[in-house]
């Protein structure tokens, strides 16, 4: 349903909150430590933040103002103090919400939802592309496009096939022959299995910093091919 990073110093509210977004059917991870937290917020995707003000490290304004820089995802922010909240109303931190603590975990619970809902109806189909993510290849399923290290490249619809089915099936060895059937199956004519090996060579020359000692389509020898996760 979705994925809330909680940077909150005080881990039983902490705690108090990633149960309830649990039983929500949250995904929720905590930082207790506002650069942590920031670092974190920065480097993976989540669709809510809840952002304490009183931090150690770094403080709540301080994160909001550096998260919304980069990130349009909701910010709600949570404080026991009246100026905060006067700030956070006030002035431009871009926070979307605030909860003043203490708060009913349940009355959170509903605003990190209507967020959600609603930032996910004002990015629409945009945020909905399917991506696969591993390490720094990143495959836009539903646009067809392949990114390393955030730099697109070009693949033929075969190459992009390939990689896609190998990505999708990590860990799993595949012989040329699975490949070939499945990638080219009932489109063969004039094409053999050693097509499978030249394609993969270009995959690797396209995605792979080294072709030599792969990271990402590994050889098993005598055998066939296996994504890494
Ligand atoms: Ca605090």
């Amino acid at each position: 349903m979705g994925k809330v990073l909680i940077i909150e110093d005080e881990i039983e509210i902490a705690e108090l909150e990633r149960d309830y977004l649990h039983i929500a059917g949250f995904e929720a991870d905590i930082e207790t430590d506002g650069k942590e937290g920031l670092k974190k917020a920065l480097t993976n995707d989540y669709d809510v933040y809840i952002l304490d003000v009183m931090l150690p490290g770094m403080d709540g304004f301080e994160i909001c103002a550096k998260l919304r820089d980069v990130k349009k995802t909701p910010i709600i922010m949570v404080s026991a103090k009246k100026d905060d909240i006067d700030k956070i109303r006030g002035l431009g931190y871009g926070a979307d919400d605030y909860v003043v603590k203490p708060f009913s975990p349940s009355e959170l619970v509903a605003r990190v939802k209507a967020h959600v809902s609603r930032y996910e109806s004002l990015v629409g189909k945009e945020q909905k592309n399917e991506i696969i993510k591993v390490r720094g290849l990143k495959i836009d399923k539903t646009a067809h496009r392949v990114f390393v290290n955030e730099e697109e490249k070009q693949f033929t619809s075969k190459e992009f096939e390939l990689l896609l089915y190998l990505a999708e099936n990590p860990n799993h060895v595949f012989t040329k022959d699975d490949l070939f059937l499945k990638i080219w199956g009932m489109e063969s004519a004039g094409s053999d299995i050693a097509t499978v090996t030249v394609h993969i060579k270009k995959i690797r020359e396209k995605i792979e910093s080294d072709s030599n000692s792969p990271q990402y389509i590994e050889t098993i020898w005598g055998v066939g091919y296996r994504f890494k996760l």
